[in-house]
């Protein structure tokens, strides 16, 4: 089978009075949209991993994440599309207790089992060792031979794939905002700016080891994070963040998840407010995807009676 390369997105205009008032221009790039279940930046993460993969003649991948994991998900169904097998190491040893019961009530998960994705569950302090070579053997030992994608899909070969979000066309932007996890897809977006760019990140986790891994992966300078925006932690939602979410749907047509894009958006919105950008800025802000997120967050809102976010208007 082969793997596909991942298409070109659009730039999609936004028109909204705060953009006018503030003598900006803000266009979102459409990542979202490249593909129903390898959303955004995942594919891009991957395409060049799996043709590696391929390459040393593995037959199964095996990687990380947590139990509502967009790459999870998007590993699951691409490794299926290029005939491998796939292993997922979860985080949280309790979900494997019930299987049934986990899969009943986890979207992600119910998924990633459906594309033919082993699961591996395990403790949230063995899953902290994730990196350290003993684990790997043990999974080596419990698994056989396999291609090692860490969590997140953040290596070498990710960030080259990342960097083909950006075109030539895309030279005409001042500022490129995006949403930022493991810091792999942003270094990739640094990595194919041009030197006129100012790159923005907005990280969706408050730990402070984000910086030296994004210079792990790229030299240049031309980038900053904005950290006053994760709403307390990974995954943590507000009522005002499902509104802005649902806001911005009803005005633009364009779904943010709550986990990234939303957060970057809702930062966006408040720095283009606060006259953060000079008039005549032009900005592209990257949607990532992610939206296979909505569906367990959901969930959990619903379970603790707050808002839902809306997908009416969201089809694939
Ligand atoms: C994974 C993910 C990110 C973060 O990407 P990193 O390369 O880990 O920084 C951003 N947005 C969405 C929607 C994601 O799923």
């Amino acid at each position: 089978m082969e793997v596909l390369p991942p298409k070109k997105s659009v730039n999609q205009k936004v028109n909204l009075p705060f953009l006018e008032k503030a003598g900006v221009e803000l266009y979102i790039k459409r990542e979202d949209l490249l593909h129903r279940h390898i959303s955004g930046n995942k594919y891009r993460k991957l395409f060049y991993n799996l043709m590696q993969a391929r390459r040393e003649g593995h037959h199964t991948l095996l990687t990380f994440g947590g139990a509502f994991s967009n790459h999870i998900a998007a590993t699951a169904y691409a490794v299926r599309l290029a005939g491998m097998k796939s292993i997922g190491v979860i985080r949280g040893d309790e979900l494997g207790k019930d299987l049934q019961k986990t899969l009943k009530e986890n979207p992600t998960l119910r998924f990633a089992v459906a594309q033919g994705m082993q699961l591996h569950f395990v403790s949230r302090r063995n899953y902290r060792k994730k990196t350290e070579p003993s684990f790997r053997e043990h999974l080596h030992d419990l698994f056989g031979d396999f291609y090692w994608v860490p969590e997140g899909g953040t290596n070498h070969l990710a960030v080259k794939g990342a960097a083909e979000i950006l075109t030539q066309n895309d030279q005409t932007f001042d500022v490129i905002t995006c949403a930022v996890g493991t810091g792999g897809t942003i270094a990739g977006l640094i990595n194919a700016s041009f030197p006129h760019q100012q790159i923005f990140g907005f990280p969706a986790l408050k730990e402070n080891y984000l910086e030296n891994n994004i210079k792990k992966y790229t030299a240049k300078t031309n980038w900053q994070l904005i950290r006053d925006y994760h709403l307390g932690g990974f995954a943590k939602v507000s009522p005002e963040l499902i509104r802005f979410i649902n806001d911005f749907h009803a005005r633009t047509n364009i779904l943010l998840d709550p986990v990234y894009t939303a957060k970057m958006m809702m930062g966006l919105q408040n720095m283009i407010k606060k006259g953060f950008f000079q008039r005549g800025t032009k900005i592209l802000a990257i949607h990532t995807g992610g939206l296979q997120g909505i569906d367990g967050m959901n969930i959990h809102l619903k379970k603790k009676g707050l808002p839902l976010i809306r997908t009416a208007f969201y089809q694939d």
